[in-house]
Formats: C-alpha cells, structure tokens, sequence
C-alpha cells in the first residue's frame, strides 16, 4: 500500500506541471500540423477549434439554416451537439454522435465557415466548450485556432502566432487537396482570412504576448522544434 502511495506521489513529483498553449494564426501557417505534433511529443491533448466552427458550419447546411442569415444562424446555434475528441495522434469530432471529420473539410463548408463563425451567439457556445475541454485537460493541453491567445484562453501559459507569406500558404493549401488551382486557392484564403480579421467579435489576431514565427522559410519539422523548445522553457520556468 505504502510503496504505491510513493509510486504515486513520486511520479507526481517528477510529472512536469500542466501546461496550456495557445496556437494561432491564418490559414496555411501549418498550424493544425504543428499543433499536433507538439501535442503528441510532450503528451498533452489537442484541440482543433476550427473544426468545430466547420462541425457547427456543416450542421446548418445539412439542417437548412440560412447561412447567410446571422439571425437564423444565432436562433439554430445551441441544436448540435459537438463532440471534439482530444488524443493528438487521433483527433475526431462528431455532430450529434455522427462523425464529422470527413464532411467538414468540403470546399462548400470551408467557403461558409467564416460567416457562421462571426456570429456572436455562435461564439460565445463554441468558446465556452473550448475552456471547459482545456480545463479538462489533467497533462494540458495545445489549442489552436484565431483567437485562443487574445479571448478563448488569455492566460495560456505560451502563445505562440504562426504566420507565413501568402504564397507559402496558398502553395501548402494547394498541396493539400488534389486537383486544386493554386491561384484560386490564393485568393480563397486572403478572402477568408479578411472576413476572419474583420470580423467584430474576437477576431483572428496576435496577443499581445504572443511570439510570432513566420514559418514561410522553415520546414514542418524546424516549426515544431521551436515551438516544443519554447514549451518547454515555459514549463522548466513553472
Ligand atoms: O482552422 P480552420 O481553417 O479549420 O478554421 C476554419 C474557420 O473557423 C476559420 O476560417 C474561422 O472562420 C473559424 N475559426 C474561428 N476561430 C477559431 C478557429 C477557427 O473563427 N478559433
């Protein structure tokens, strides 16, 4: 009895302390990429924000939600029930238990997305599942997406703002889905990253106390090397 209370205590002793951190940024920064590994190298959870706002996104176009209607979309908001599953190595996400992984990342959902996202009554309920699922998380936990470090979670213990040019961006994005046009997919991505910016309510910025590292010239894994050093700083210094 006694020998396991010491295992315990000494593994708690040795565990490093929960750590929450914030990655955000437009699109193509290789965030989700990133956010991942980082996750998985230091044992944390993840969570990827965006793909509830395109759960949440496909819910109404499969359930006849004006999506051009912030009025409709505030009234449908709180119907689904969105389920993120936080493992690194296995993230799922489901709406009202079906699995949704597949279905979100269609060129009609991502093209909405920002419409249904910038409606306030939307984000106030996905916010609120993002700090009770990081709140959740006993080892920490990595959380990207626009607005993590500025109103999600501003006492993140790191934020870290990716960014790259938007040639680099649209080049990945464009690598990504085949038989994509890489100039339309350039002006798909500014476009989206404007109505994201210019939104009123939190929009896609830079925390103040946020590092930026432009990832235009850095490879996946020199990305992920320096955002797991600059956790690791944060936890030695907890
Ligand atoms: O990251 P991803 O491209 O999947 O995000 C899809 C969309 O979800 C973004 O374009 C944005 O409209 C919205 N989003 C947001 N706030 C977040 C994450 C994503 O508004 N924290």
């Amino acid at each position: 009895m006694s020998t396991t209370v010491e295992t315990v205590s000494a593994a708690a002793r040795t565990a490093p302390p929960a750590v929450i951190v914030a990655i955000d940024g437009p699109s193509g920064t290789g965030k989700s990429s990133t956010s991942k590994a980082v996750a998985a190298q230091l044992g944390l959870s993840y969570l990827d924000t965006g793909a509830q706002y395109r759960a949440i996104t496909w819910w109404m176009l499969n359930n006849g939600v004006d999506v051009g209607d912030p009025a409709e979309i505030a009234t449908a908001a709180a119907k689904p029930v969105i389920v993120s599953g936080t493992d690194p190595t296995a993230p799922t996400i489901t709406v009202d238990g079906e699995d949704a992984s597949g279905p979100i990342r269609t060129q009609e959902v991502t093209s909405k997305v920002s419409a249904v996202s910038a409606v306030p009554e939307v984000r106030t309920l996905i916010t609120g599942l993002q700090r009770s699922i990081a709140a959740g998380a006993e080892r920490g936990i990595v959380v990207e997406g626009r607005d993590i470090g500025t109103t999600v979670l501003p006492d993140a213990d790191i934020k870290i703002f990716l960014t790259a040019s938007p040639e680099a961006r649209a080049a990945r994005r464009s690598g990504e889905v085949k038989g994509s046009d890489l100039a339309a997919t350039k002006e798909a991505l500014i476009k989206r990253d404007a109505a994201d910016s210019g939104r009123k309510t939190s929009p896609l910025a830079k925390a103040a106390d946020a590092v930026e590292v432009d990832t235009t010239e850095l490879t996946l894994a020199q990305v992920i090397e320096c955002v797991v050093t600059l956790v690791g700083e944060k936890q030695a210094a907890k």
